[in-house]
């Protein structure tokens, strides 16, 4: 839905502080606690996460001098997100070589190449016999997912309870969201492998989004209706296209896939 012409002067209006975010019930579709405001020292950024409504945008820059220097002592300060230290890595979680099954899963998925260079840190639970891909902010782990190697459910286990995305890459210029963890890491020889690790776009993984120049959605071919409102909702906050697959990333041949992905950020 385009934000009608008065809501960007009533986001203004909120009384909250800059650096901090807002929530409450949505003032264009009303449904509870859907409207998300975060401000981030320059501007303050709006968005419905209701799938009916959506409304998104943002404020022109309004530096005030509270603004000014509250932006910077964070910056001088840097303190940590609440959520970055709230995991702590579990004491069963040991070096990828420690497992076959492990280190067979994650070469067979095309993430080796990602963890021998760094681009994923990948280790191996015992306790729960599965692969674990570490989730990070910055440089501090706030989460894990784990593959289970053996016939438990759920294939996937998160560990935490953070909101936070997979990222393998650091390369702030081109995103490709997909589906899992190991497509991330598949794609991250070309572009910045993303991962939301479920069905649905939460606010936190617009946040992290938001900071890249371009960014792709890839998700397998039985979910590109899921896809199309991802780049729906994404496209009003930053540029965003569509890659359709044929054959998912992790099943495909590396100099395949990144030819793939190549002619599609090349156009
Ligand atoms: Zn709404």
């Amino acid at each position: 839905m385009k934000s009608p012409a008065w809501l960007a002067g009533y986001v203004e209006s909120l009384d909250f502080p800059a650096l901090t975010r807002y929530r409450s019930d949505c003032p264009v579709c009303a449904k509870k606690n859907t409207f998300s405001v975060s401000d981030d020292g320059l501007q303050r950024m709006w968005y419905c996460f209701h799938a009916d409504c959506n409304v998104s945008g943002r404020t022109g820059i309004t530096l005030t001098k509270d603004h000014a220097s509250k932006l910077f002592e964070k910056q001088m300060t840097k303190q940590p997100d609440p959520v970055s230290t709230s995991f702590e890595l579990p004491t069963t979680f040991v070096s990828l070589s420690r497992s076959i099954d492990a280190e067979l899963y994650v070469k067979r998925v095309q993430s080796y190449d990602a963890y021998l260079a760094g681009r994923a840190d990948i280790r191996y639970d015992f306790q729960r016999n599965r692969a674990v891909y570490l989730i990070k902010q910055g440089n501090k782990v706030v989460d894990a997912a784990g593959r289970s190697l053996d016939d438990r459910t759920p294939k996937w286990y998160r560990y935490g309870s953070s909101k936070c995305p997979f990222i393998s890459g650091t390369d702030l210029r081109v995103a490709c969201i997909v589906e899992d963890c190991a497509s991330a890491c598949s794609v991250s020889g070309v572009v910045t492998g993303v991962a939301i690790l479920g069905t649905n776009l939460l606010p936190e993984h617009i946040e992290t989004l938001r900071k890249f120049q371009q960014v792709y959605v890839a998700l397998d071919k039985d979910a590109t209706d899921k896809a199309i409102d991802m780049v729906r909702t994404l496209h009003s906050h930053v540029p965003t296209k569509l890659i359709i697959l044929k054959t998912d990333l992790k099943n495909m041949k590396k100099d395949e896939r990144d030819d793939f992905i190549r002619s599609y950020i090349d156009r």
